[in-house]
């Protein structure tokens, strides 16, 4: 039975890839304050990494009548069936932050991801303008990671095609995995006999794999390392010189941009959308919001817009 549109207490499943990863966390708690003070009530499921369980968690927030089903998921490729049945049975379905292919999804709410890939090289890039550089591209079954990478090599192409950079290794890291960065740094490291001016790290996690790698050498802070999702250990190693820069998402932002989404949604109103972005199956309405490179310059930021108080930093 399509469950029926306009309900004054919108019922919301969020379907989290990985609350493992830090800022997914965040996003939970921002999402689940906006949704509530709309009058929504939110059931979350963390899939762990795992399709399977994601599949699962999906089919069992279908069968509790949800309005709407938010997912960020973990594999963008293999959710058509789960997305179909909640189409179904009349529940709309949001991609957040990590789009969803092939499938008939109702909007798409996200940051400028390829954006986000320019800022991470171009950090990269002022710091360590040549030598050779260490890629490290995230999750192969995450749409973003391929994003990011595209946004990087808008940046480096030209400077390597100038002879000015050599890419020495351009990496995928299944799951994001911080330990599998370490190691892939620590081999390119070996393999280039230290000589490494740049790390291209799609994320803070991975760079925090990284500069693991170089302290090891005596090369923190030396090597350029970009990242991701101002962490607060990124922070922390922005601060102590150790990373050259992350690229802030508000996630406040996109939490209650969301969750406004998935009301109207569920009200049956229409939400205003910025563009539309192909998911293979058809023009998403999608919302992309604008990423903030922060470097030591200005990664005060995020103790002015309250992500984090200073003791939370200062603490280590
Ligand atoms: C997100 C990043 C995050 C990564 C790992 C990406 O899809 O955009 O913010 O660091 O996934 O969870």
């Amino acid at each position: 039975m399509p469950a029926v549109a306009s309900p004054a207490h919108p019922k919301i499943g969020f379907s989290i890839d990985d609350l493992r990863v830090e800022r997914w966390s965040h996003d939970r708690d921002y999402f689940i304050a906006a949704a509530k003070s709309m009058g929504a009530t939110v059931n979350v499921q963390s899939a762990d990494a795992s399709e399977s369980r994601q599949n699962a968690q999906i089919e069992n927030l279908i069968s509790r009548g949800m309005d709407v089903i938010v997912i960020v998921p973990f594999n963008g490729n293999v959710l058509t069936n789960a997305v179909n049945e909640a189409k179904q049975a009349g529940i709309k379905v949001i991609a957040y932050d990590r789009l969803i292919l092939g499938t008939d999804i109702d909007a798409y709410v996200s940051f400028d991801n390829v954006r986000v890939g320019e800022m991470q090289a171009q950090g990269v890039v002022n710091a360590a303008p040549q030598g050779n550089y260490l890629l490290l591209g995230g999750a192969p079954t995450d749409n973003n990671a391929k994003l990011f990478r595209q946004g990087q090599m808008n940046v480096l192409k030209p400077l390597v095609d100038k002879g000015q950079i050599k890419i020495v290794s351009a990496q995928w890291v299944p799951e994001w995995s911080p330990t599998n960065a370490l190691s892939i740094t620590e081999n390119a490291l070996t393999a280039n006999k230290n000589n490494i001016s740049g790390v291209v790290a799609s994320n803070d996690g991975l760079a925090g794999g990284a500069i693991q790698a170089l302290q090891a050498q005596g090369l923190a802070g030396k090597t350029a390392v970009c990242g991701q999702d101002a962490d607060l250990a990124g922070v922390q190693r922005i601060i102590a010189g150790t990373q050259t820069m992350t690229v802030y998402k508000p996630l406040k932002l996109i939490a209650s941009t969301a969750a406004k989404v998935a009301v109207q949604l569920a009200k049956g109103e229409t939400p205003t959308y910025t563009s539309k972005m192909n998911n293979g199956a058809k023009d998403v309405n999608t919302i992309l919001l604008t990423p903030i490179a922060l470097t030591k310059a200005n990664v005060d930021q995020v103790v002015k817009d309250g992500y984090y108080t200073q003791a939370q930093i200062d603490a280590k």
